[in-house]
Formats: C-alpha cells, sequence, structure tokens
C-alpha cells in the first residue's frame, strides 16, 4: 500500500492514524464548514468516498512502554481532492449542498 497513512475519523471523536488509536481529545471536526455531498446519479446524501489531503499539528503522547496517544490535533490546512458515491462509483456526479442552503 506503499507509504498511505489512513486516518480515520470516527463519530465518537476519536481518531485513528495508521493503526494507532487515540481515545483522548484528538476530535477531526470541521466544525464551521461542513459541507454536506448529494450524488446526482442515485440520490446518496449519506454515504461517500472522500480523498482529503489534510495537514495537522497534534500533541504526539507516548507511553513508557511506547504506546501512542495522539492529542490536541489540530487541522492546520485540509483539502478535499475527490469525492465519490459509495454506491455509484467515480462515474457518478457528485454535488456539494451548502449547509445553508434552504432544504
Ligand atoms: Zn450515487
Amino acid at each position: 500500500m506503499g507509504g498511505v497513512r489512513r486516518w480515520t475519523a470516527r463519530a465518537d471523536g476519536a481518531a485513528t492514524v495508521g493503526g494507532v488509536t487515540s481515545d483522548s481529545a484528538a476530535t477531526v471536526t470541521a466544525d464551521a464548514d461542513i459541507v454536506r455531498y448529494r450524488c446526482a446519479a442515485c440520490g446518496n446524501l449519506t454515504r461517500f468516498n472522500v480523498v482529503t489531503t489534510r495537514r495537522t499539528s497534534a500533541f504526539h503522547h507516548f507511553s513508557v512502554g511506547g504506546d501512542l496517544s495522539i492529542e490536541e490535533v489540530e487541522v492546520l490546512d485540509e483539502t478535499v481532492e475527490d469525492v465519490t458515491c459509495r454506491w455509484c462509483g467515480p462515474a457518478a456526479k457528485v454535488e456539494e449542498i451548502s449547509a445553508d442552503a434552504p432544504a
């Protein structure tokens, strides 16, 4: 898989980076600018594969045993490179929905 690091933000706020789990304050949230998506092909509003480049600053807190806990994650820069519908794949067009737009 090369040097790709996986970053998974879970609903409970914990984050996983490259298999290292942080249960503490590592929250990856975009509180202000949440962009929602909609698949123009199937109308899906909830399932997307999103490719993001994210530059972060974080406090890496190691235990004496070497376990890593990542805390105080601050997103310095974030670029969404690609969004595809989970069901339709790359062929379908995915539109952004503005959070402010009337439903
Ligand atoms: Zn779709």
